[in-house]
């Protein structure tokens, strides 16, 4: 026997084919499925010429795990890890153990889809909720959304909901100038987009200032407590609205917004258990009145009934948002945060409300007697704080230089003044250190003797009266055990990646690998200040360059920005820049943006955040762009015509013939190409947007770069341009000029899950990139060939081929039988599966996109559940089965209505449950039945679910 040579068993470690589900000899047998001899031919038959890359991507070869993770940890190593009391909206947190490893490192919770399917997800909607009840309890709101995506983005968002909600019909929106630095820049960018005025000014000015809305921080940014009732009675008594920014733990101490006038309410959880990450992701939330409800941005969880009639939980006043309003949605929001909402949920459960007293307490009385103890050495300190000391009158500059001398991050304010803001990781060392910088000594005994001497420094007025977080989940799960086995329950009651393949189109929900997750904790990523100073933060600019770097090989454009943290923040950057850069030649009238029937939601509700009408252009019979309908739009609107925005490939699942001609028609009217980038995964490594005209996308790194979804977020959506439009990307990039502004908190976003897209690309190289969209469109046109004779695909591109996705036809079967769509997602469940994308982008559909890590055995699996639902749906045609009461209108079945002694259905419970053998060997069963949307939206309920609900009662014998 010939021995095997090192290079062949060194192979064998290649990330690449852990990446790719199907091996070699798999791709062969699905090729000759597909009808080609080889991926490169099919590639060629299903990619048009006039957009093929020619030659291979520059960047290196795949590396192995180890080899990827080492290179990682020198670029974390050079990051520097002080300890940061820079405060400014981000604080010091101990992630509870049992979190970390259970929700942020746990596949069961990181890999969920967001909840559309709401059997299959109540689990992370019962935390979801948690956060809302949270929120809204803190706040002393009514209500409360499923997050935001930063504070910043939440005040904006504030912003936009007082203008959709105040009687005031004034333009202008009044912010104090206390409110966190960033938060202003983001509501300016906003406020500008929308042709709203802005005022900044003292906050006492609130009162009399003539707008609809007003913007007050409490604690304000310099840690002061202020007392607005007065403030608010004042507008108020004008028709407009309070909106506040707020902070959690200091609101355990002190009175809810609610409680003295606020209208809406936002702010950062982040300091609930989730670490800095130089920005985030964190949860941003909002919370607000009742009567804003039907107009408030984002998510949100109510409570429904399910078809036996007990409580289920759904997403709740879709119809606000941009996937089913368009341009008149509330927001563009889509991708939020949600696995850092189920983390500051669960810290809150975990902590208890006296927990959390306890924290905050903890942490004001540290403030406070550091306080003292700066006041006794000569320095003054301002009055009335919860955990943040505004110190003045000191040489500033050489105050940052003892400082970092001890390895401390103090806010820089201005030459005179510097900001210390505590936190739950505050100990008494860092109190003596702290007080050295200053001259002062704080021994131990000192701090006992200042902590017997030293009152507190919160407004008698201001201290909190009312009660939090009553309900049963706020105080039961206190012990580790509780937490792990409530956090344990919860995920099981949903589907998620590390269950079954999540075949949604259009959102890539594609192999998370371990080893990718891995740095995302490590204390030199997760650890770093936002603002920590450029010198400590050296890692984070390799990390951003060194991305940029590769994204703009793989996708052809010339500069990146890397703020927006989401698909949707992407794209309003991208239109921001288009904007700019008219204005910039003089042309600031164009304002028109065509967008196609087909194009995602948040095409057109973003375009109107900019201040875009939108024209929508037809498409053809086969899903394509109407190119004649296109020409016809771009004259009319020749002289005012600002951009395209277009899928590709599109929402269809094609790759349109047309798209370079697209693009120069465009171009010939004077707009800019916007393509909305989410289908990355279908060109990486074999066609790039930069190079066929297009002049501006976002990509969504939670999609084809491996971030992962998170039930729902968090997601990065950089922004790519050619280089005339790299001036105007958003403040923060090194090319940009300023005229944008801010799109979110932090200058490169939520920074800390940037190291999982570098290790995909890292461990991938070059040619693994290349195949891994071969693959991703080998098995999408797999399963469309595998199930052509049961399913119709509805659009096929050249050569009777789809892209990465198809879109499977039931409309003709739902005309005969009565079976929808929905019937069939619902029905997918008894088997195990997650439901494909449902009626996007074409109403009575399935979108299917299985993505190049799904193994041939996983896509047998769902070919075969398809094939029997199918025969179920004959037996229906054939009159086999009831046309009412079958397998398919009943899905999903639970336990409960299988062990009920009484079966009513006219078809056999073997076949509501076990519809496959292969299901008696692993079995999913969903918690509720069918969820009613109607009785959902009819009877809006967003809170946690009273304990009086489950009452136990025992079955007699
Ligand atoms: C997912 C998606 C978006 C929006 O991205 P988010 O990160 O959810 O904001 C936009 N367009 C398309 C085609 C998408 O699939």
């Amino acid at each position: 026997m010939s021995k095997p040579s090192l290079r062949d068993l060194e192979h064998h470690d290649a990330f690449v084919e852990r990446h790719i589900g199907p091996n070699d000899a798999e791709i062969a047998q699905m090729l000759r499925a597909v009808g080609h001899d080889s991926l490169d031919a099919m590639t060629d038959a299903i990619v048009p010429g006039s957009i093929k890359a020619t030659g291979a991507l520059d960047l290196p070869g795949g590396m192995t795990e180890v080899e990827a993770l080492a290179k990682i940890r020198a670029i974390a190593a050079r990051n520097d890890v002080f300890r940061s009391f820079i405060g400014q909206g981000y604080y010091g947190t101990h992630t509870p153990n049992v979190i970390l490893r259970n929700v942020l490192e746990n596949p069961a919770w990181y890999t969920a889809y967001t909840p559309y399917q709401a059997e299959i997800s109540q689990g992370r909607m019962e935390a979801l909720i948690n956060f809302q009840q949270m929120c809204a309890d803190l706040t002393g709101m009514d209500i409360a959304n499923a997050s935001l995506l930063d504070e910043a983005t939440a005040a904006a968002e504030a912003m936009t909901l007082a203008r959709r909600s105040a009687k005031s019909k004034s333009n202008l929106f009044f912010v104090a100038d206390d409110v966190h630095p960033q938060t202003l820049e983001v509501v300016r960018t906003r406020a500008g987009g929308l042709g709203i005025d802005l005022q900044v000014g003292p906050a006492a000015d609130a009162a009399t200032v003539d707008s609809f809305g007003v913007l007050l921080q409490y604690p304000n940014t310099y840690g002061r407590i202020g007392d607005h009732a007065a403030v608010a009675d004042a507008v108020h008594a004008r028709g407009a609205l309070v909106a506040v920014a707020t902070d959690l733990l200091a609101l355990t101490l002190l009175k809810a917004p609610g409680e003295w006038g606020a209208d809406i309410v936002v702010g950062n959880s982040q300091r609930f258990g989730v670490p800095f990450g130089f920005g985030g992701p964190h949860a941003a939330f909002m919370a607000c009145r009742d009567a804003f409800k039907r107009s408030m941005p984002g998510r949100l969880i109510g409570v429904s009934i399910d078809a036996e009639g007990k409580p289920a939980y759904r997403l709740t006043l879709q119809t606000r948002e941009q996937h089913i309003r368009r341009e008149k949605a509330t927001s563009n929001i889509c991708t939020a945060q949600v696995l850092l909402a189920v983390m500051a949920a669960m810290y809150a459960v975990y902590h208890g409300p006296e927990g959390l007293v306890r924290i905050a307490r903890r942490t004001h009385r540290q403030a406070a007697i550091l306080a003292a103890a700066l006041r006794q050495a000569g320095v003054s300190v301002g009055e009335q704080f919860f955990d943040t000391l505004h110190v003045t009158g000191v040489d500033a500059e050489q105050v940052h230089l003892y400082a970092s001398h001890q390895r401390i991050n103090l806010r820089k304010i201005d030459a005179t003044s510097v900001g210390i803001s505590l936190d739950e990781t505050t100990t008494r060392a860092d109190l003596a250190a702290l007080a050295k910088i200053f001259g002062a000594d704080l021994t131990d005994s000192a701090i006992e003797a200042l902590d017997d001497a030293t009152a507190d420094a919160l407004p008698a007025s201001l201290l909190r009266a009312s009660e939090f977080l009553t309900h049963p989940v706020f105080n039961t799960h206190h012990s580790e055990h509780e937490l792990l086995r409530y956090l344990r329950a919860l995920a099981d009651k949903d589907l998620a990646m590390d269950r079954t393949m999540i075949p949604l189109g259009s959102c890539t929900m594609k192999l998370n690998a371990t080893a990718e997750m891995i740095p995302v904790t490590w204390p030199e990523f997760a650890n770093i200040h936002p603002l920590a100073p450029a010198s400590q933060t050296r890692g984070y600019q390799e990390l951003v360059d060194s991305l940029e770097a590769m994204l703009v090989e793989i996708t052809g454009y010339d500069a990146i920005s890397f703020q927006p943290n989401s698909g949707a923040q992407g794209e309003y950057a991208g239109l921001l820049a288009i904007r700019a850069w008219h204005a910039s030649r003089g042309e600031g009238h164009r304002d028109i943006c065509l967008i196609p029937e087909s194009a995602h939601g948040t095409n057109p509700a973003s375009a109107q955040l900019v201040g875009m009408k939108v024209v929508v252009t037809k498409c053809d019979a086969n899903g394509n762009v109407d190119l004649d309908d296109l020409r016809t739009q771009a004259e009319k609107h020749s002289a005012n015509l600002a951009a395209l925005m277009i899928t590709y490939p599109s929402t269809h699942g094609v790759f349109e013939e047309d798209i370079v001609a697209i693009c120069e028609t465009v171009h010939a009217h004077g707009g800019q190409v916007y393509t909305d980038g989410a289908n990355m995964n279908a060109l990486v490594g074999v066609a790039k947007p930069g190079k066929w005209g297009s002049d501006v996308s976002h990509l969504n790194l939670h999609k084809t770069f491996c971030i992962p979804h998170g039930g729902g977020g968090p997601g990065v959506g950089p922004c790519a341009v050619k280089s005339h439009l790299a001036p105007f990307l958003p403040d923060g990039h090194r090319d940009a000029d300023g005229t944008v502004g801010q799109v979110s908190a932090a200058a490169h976003g939520s920074a800390s899950i940037l190291p999982i897209s570098w290790m995909y690309i890292a461990l991938m190289g070059k040619a693994g990139l290349r195949k891994a969209t071969q693959v991703a469109l080998l098995n999408a046109n797999y399963i469309s060939k595998r199930l052509a004779p049961h399913y119709r695909t509805l659009y096929t591109g050249r050569n009777g081929l789809v892209a990465h996705e198809c879109i499977l036809d039931l409309r003709p079967l739902e005309k005969a039988t009565g079976v929808s769509a929905e019937d069939v997602a619902k029905r997918l469940i008894d088997f195990g599966f997650h439901a494909p994308t449902l009626s996007f982008p074409v109403a009575g559909t399935l979108m299917v996109e299985p993505t190049e890590s799904e193994s041939l055995h996983e896509l047998d699996r769902f070919i075969d559940a398809m094939i029997q639902i199918r025969d179920e749906i004959r037996a229906i045609e054939e009159g086999k089965l009831d046309r009412d009461d079958n397998p398919l209108r009943h899905a999903p079945h639970t336990a409960n209505a299988v062990a009920a002694s009484e079966w009513t259905h006219a078809y056999p419970r073997e076949l509501a449950v076990f519809p496959l053998a292969s299901l008696r060997q692993q079995k999913y069963w969903p918690p509720v039945a069918r969820v009613d949307n109607v009785h959902g939206d009819k009877n809006v309920f967003c809170a946690c679910i009273p304990v009086d609900a489950y009452k136990d009662e025992a079955v007699e014998a």
